[in-house]
C-alpha cells in the first residue's frame, strides 16, 4: 500500500478547518496510520523543506510553517501520492480545480492549507521525518 505524508498546515489549524479537511481525506478513502499536532521550530521547517532552500520564498515558507501548530498525518491508500495531490489541488489555490481542498480553503500560494508528498520515496522519507516506524499503526 502506498504511503503519503500530509500536513495540515498552521493556517488550517488557525482557521479551525482540521475536522473538515480530515473528513474529506477519510471520505476519499485514505486510511490514517499516524497523526499528531506539533509546532515545528524554524530549523525543523528548514529541514523538512530543504529541497526548496535555494528558492526566494524559502525564508517566508519556513517562517509560516513554524508559526504555529500543524498536524502531520501518515496516510495510506493505493495510489496515495497521486490521489492525494488530486484531492488537494494545485499549489496555487487560484489554479486549483473547483472542489479541491486548496481551492475551497486556501488563501495564497504559500498559505495553502495542506502538504502532500510528491513521490512514493518522499512519502516514506517525510513520514519518517515526523514518526518513528513504531508510531505508524498497521493495517486494521
Ligand atoms: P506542493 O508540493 O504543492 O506543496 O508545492 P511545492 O513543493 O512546489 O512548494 C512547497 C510549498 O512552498 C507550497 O505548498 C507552498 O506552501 C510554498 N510555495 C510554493 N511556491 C511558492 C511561491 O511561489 N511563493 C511562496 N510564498 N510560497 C510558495
Amino acid at each position: 500500500m502506498e504511503r503519503t505524508l500530509a500536513i495540515l498546515k498552521p493556517d488550517c489549524v488557525r482557521k479551525r478547518k482540521v475536522g473538515e479537511v480530515l473528513r474529506r481525506i477519510q471520505e476519499a478513502g485514505f486510511r490514517l496510520r499516524a497523526m499528531k499536532m506539533v509546532t515545528m521550530s524554524k530549523t525543523e521547517a528548514e529541514g523538512f523543506y530543504a529541497v526548496h532552500e535555494d528558492k526566494p520564498f524559502f525564508d517566508d515558507l519556513t517562517d509560516f510553517m513554524s508559526s504555529g501548530p500543524c498536524v502531520p498525518i501518515v496516510l495510506e491508500k493505493e495510489n496515495a501520492i497521486a490521489d492525494f495531490r488530486a484531492l488537494i489541488g494545485a499549489t496555487d489555490p487560484e489554479e486549483a480545480e473547483n472542489g479541491t481542498i486548496r481551492s475551497d480553503f486556501a488563501d495564497s500560494i504559500q498559505e495553502n492549507i495542506v502538504h502532500g508528498s510528491d513521490s512514493p520515496s518522499n512519502g516514506e522519507k517525510e513520514a519518517a521525518y515526523f514518526f518513528p516506524e513504531h508510531e505508524i499503526v498497521a493495517n486494521q
